[in-house]
């Protein structure tokens, strides 16, 4: 798989500071934004690079968990510096990293960045935005008064650096020739709207000319914060494409924003310094395959999202085995849940697992949601159609919620895209 690169990072029209950094580290990109004191957000989101970078030989695409594990020694990295050092305390940084090989985009994410897809045109928000400390109080995770003093409370709900653990979000997702992957700061989403994300990206072929404009666009649209832009193309998209690819693809490791801060050229450092430890053996080549997502917030566990089919198997056999298999049967399901699709469409929490034996359902509908699976982007209603597995009936209740977000999001985003001036759009009674 060949990739073309774009990368731009700029300090804003209104910052002195610029607290983001990223990595480009073929097959591997990070983009973090640092927050906190006067320099303080600008180590975090430094040494969360460094962190990575230095230890991103022992990740492995195979096995998402080395990629939280990088994720999770930056932020140790950071909590120490800032547990050592009292002008540092409180700093802290988001982080979305990006590993690709041979088929797959493997994300590792906490915090407010975002990646994007886009395909065939149309652009997707891959990860969730870990804001809204307002939902935290609400689900009875924090009080009040601790929202009001919590170091991020304006910012993000999750970061790295703040605490001395991280929940992670791992997101693995199939990719083919013709996609175009997004990295960027709040900086860029928070300043211009999906839309003009969208149409930026689908008029302007060359990475590197994209990523300036949405930068441009950004402090055109006023430049409150930092921004950072990486932009991964997969494959070639045209003839021409194809030869520059190769190129920049040995021209393009970039660490630091100071590298490249302000050239409008592509970036031109030396070498390709990675060696390629984290890439996986080559596999097959996929055409035409749907994209898979999986979304997984705790990193210990692999984010299997099929039902083990030993586990199947032995269902059949206990349900054969007759009644007196029953309750073993109940308890097994008992502890099962999941998020799938009911009959009328909506998303729905179930106790059980998505199969029937013999013409009998295994499970129960618990909850039904107001979510319909059809306002879902296509690749997640394919998912939730197959059912999620999930270990707590809490894990599938706020799974829902992270899909009724997301879709809310989304259509905030199409609203405010719709309304030419901002300013009159909130008179609601
Ligand atoms: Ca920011």
């Amino acid at each position: 798989m060949s990739y073309r690169i774009g990368v731009k990072t700029d300090v804003g029209r209104r910052r002195e500071v610029n607290e983001d950094s990223f990595l480009v580290h073929e097959p591997l990109f990070v983009v973090a934004d640092g927050m906190g004191g006067h320099v303080a957000g600008d180590i975090a989101s430094s040494t969360a690079v460094d962190t990575i970078k230095e230890q991103s030989p022992s990740a492995s695409a195979e096995d998402p968990n080395t990629l939280a594990a990088l994720v999770l020694a930056a932020n140790s990295r950071i909590w120490e510096k800032a547990e050592g050092d009292s002008t540092l305390r409180g700093m802290g940084t988001t982080c979305t990293l990006l590993l690709l090989d041979s088929s797959k985009a493997h994300f590792a994410h906490v915090g407010d960045s975002r990646a994007y897809l886009l395909r065939g045109g149309t652009l997707t928000q891959i990860t969730e935005d870990h804001t809204l400390v307002g939902r935290m109080v609400k689900e009875g995770r924090l009080s009040a008064d601790d929202a009001e003093r919590h170091p991020q409370r304006s910012i993000v709900t999750r970061a790295l650096g703040v605490d001395s653990e991280v929940e992670v979000d791992l997101i693995d997702m199939d990719v083919a020739e013709g996609d175009r992957i997004l990295i960027c700061s709040d900086g860029l989403s928070s300043m211009i709207d999906f839309d003009t994300i969208a149409s930026i990206l689908n008029q302007e072929p060359d990475p590197q000319v994209a990523a300036e404009r949405l930068v441009d666009a950004a402090n055109e649209a006023g430049g409150e914060d930092n921004i950072t832009v990486v932009i991964v193309d997969i494959g070639a998209g045209d003839a021409q494409g194809a030869a520059e690819s190769m190129e920049s693809r040995r021209s393009s490791t970039v660490e630091s924003p100071e590298g490249i801060d302000g050239s409008p050229a592509a970036p031109s450092s030396s070498e390709l310094t990675y060696a390629g430890a984290v890439a996986a053996p080559p596999e097959p080549e996929r055409r035409e395959e749907r994209p898979i997502i999986t979304r997984d917030e705790t990193h210990d566990e692999p984010p299997a999202r099929k039902w083990p089919r030993k586990l199947v198997v032995a269902l059949v056999i206990v349900v054969l085995l007759g009644a007196a298999a029953f309750f073993g049967v109940r308890y097994l399901l008992g502890n099962s849940w999941y998020v799938g699709v009911n009959e009328d469409g909506f998303v729905t929490v179930y106790e059980g697992i998505p199969e029937e034996v013999a013409g009998l359902s295994l499970n129960d509908e618990i909850e039904v949601s107001d979510l319909r699976a059809t306002q879902l982007p296509d690749f997640l209603a394919e998912n939730v159609a197959d059912g999620i597995k999930k270990d707590s009936l809490e894990d599938a209740q706020s799974h829902v919620a992270i899909l009724e977000e997301q879709v809310e999001a989304d259509e905030r985003q199409r609203d405010r895209s719709r309304q030419p001036d901002r300013n009159n759009t909130n008179n609601r009674d």
